[in-house]
């Protein structure tokens, strides 16, 4: 029993070492038996479900009792919370309307009284449920805004919005200090995301295995390239065809596009009809999402198959996609923005990109010189094994408990 209920630590301990779990062992003794309750607005869809599905069951593993809790809200409430991580992204010509900012107090308090968090530490995920804290006169843990975008550049209105409840946290946890504007006096606690190396999506497929799956889905008669990503304009999917378009002008490939449609995102199915409307019908671009049975299993062997790896991003706070392909030693072109530079050192591990005819250039490349791109690969994976597995983002988590609580 005892083993059973140390299955993913000792998982890690075969890949990293008995050190390095020692080290999160003892960190962890201090808090076993905490109340840890995570809060965020989807279970599925979008890399904060992807994060905490993991991420649970390892506190759990450490003793600690944590928790994840999705609130409820209206379709027109998330109509308003997509505008608002756009904005927060930097699009200036959003304007939020005196009902729409009612709303989305008016959320804040119908959360509060859904979840009523009371915990040793609530870590309140993105902005969505930001304002949920101006409810909870009588508190009595840690409370912690855990932001997952990049804010370094943010529409004005949208920031105020979301900053003026900043007062009232214990600390707030940005990918990059870099994403925090300054004037805040809270405790600013840099945090990277990270994956399970262990997962569905991440663990091991036999090279086979990998290629009869996603057979399944695209002939592989060819080079393939493919972007995995919610259907968003900041993920720039259109740009990614005109990238395709111009590479096969020079040699043949396929590109997949594969993307979820995520609970929280409203745009995503309009952005989808978008994406396929621009790619009409083009035999050699395949697109896929979670209702095509691409799940999990299928991203990873897409991931793994795949001769390059795009996440062309126009703004990205982290880009779990890119930590997973690497993960797998594939070569990873991305766009040259927030939190892919902490993943891709341009050149070393794979290649950041400004416009679409560089992202043409590097493709040539990476398909012209095979041997380099394998060394790029296995690059990639030490990178992720060193800096961005879950058992460090964790331990993290830990150091600022830590610092809480002195
Ligand atoms: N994802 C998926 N299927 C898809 C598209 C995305 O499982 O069709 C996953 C992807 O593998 C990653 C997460 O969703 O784990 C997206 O996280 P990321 O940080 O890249 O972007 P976000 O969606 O949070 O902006």
């Amino acid at each position: 029993m005892e083993k059973k209920n140390n299955l993913i630590l000792e998982a890690y301990q075969r890949l990293l070492g008995k050190q390095t779990i020692n080290s999160l062992r003892k960190k962890a003794i201090k808090f076993e038996q905490k109340t840890v309750l995570h809060i965020n607005s989807t279970k599925f869809g979008g890399g904060v479900a992807e994060i905490l599905n993991n991420m649970i069951p390892m506190m759990r593993e450490l003793k600690i009792d944590a928790e994840w809790k999705v609130f409820t809200a209206p379709k027109s409430f998330f109509e308003i919370s997509k505008k608002m991580h756009n904005a927060l992204q930097g699009n200036m010509s959003i304007n939020f309307s005196e009902d729409e900012i009612s709303a989305f107090l008016e959320q804040a308090k119908s959360t509060y009284e859904q979840i009523h968090p009371n915990s040793d530490f609530v870590i309140i995920h993105d902005p969505q449920p930001s304002p949920v804290i101006e409810f909870a006169h009588e508190r009595r843990g840690k409370w912690i805004w855990r932001c997952h975008i990049d804010t370094s550049d943010p529409n004005p209105q949208a920031w105020n919005l979301v900053s003026r409840y900043f007062p009232n946290y214990d600390a707030l946890i940005f990918t990059k200090v870099e994403y925090a504007k300054p004037g805040i006096n809270n405790l600013i606690y840099p945090i990277p995301p990270s994956i399970d190396p262990f997962s569905e999506k991440n663990k091991k497929l036999d090279k086979e295995t990998a290629n009869e799956i996603v057979k399944k889905f695209v002939p592989l008669d060819r080079p393939l390239i493919t972007q995995v990503s919610r259907f968003d304009p900041w993920k720039d999917p259109l740009g990614v065809i005109d990238v395709f378009r111009k590479v096969r002008e020079k040699i043949p490939v396929r590109l997949a596009l594969i993307g979820s449609l995520a609970h929280d995102d409203p745009e995503g199915i309009e952005f989808l009809e978008k994406v396929k409307n621009y790619a009409s019908n083009d035999p050699e671009i395949h697109i896929l999402t979670n209702l095509d049975g691409v799940a999990d299993l299928e991203v990873n062997a897409f991931q793994q198959v795949s001769d390059i790896i795009l996440q062309k991003s126009l703004r990205e706070g982290f880009g779990l996609t890119i930590a997973e392909a690497l993960w797998k030693n594939t070569p990873v072109i991305g766009g040259n923005v927030g939190g892919i530079k902490l993943q891709i050192e341009n050149g070393v591990n794979g290649f950041l990109v400004n416009s679409i005819d560089e992202t043409v250039d590097r493709i040539l490349y990476i398909l012209a010189n095979p041997k380099i791109a394998k060394e790029m690969g296995k690059k990639g994976r030490e990178k992720i094994k060193n800096e961005f597995l879950l058992i460090h983002h964790l331990e993290k988590y830990l150091d600022l408990f830590r610092i809480l609580s002195n």
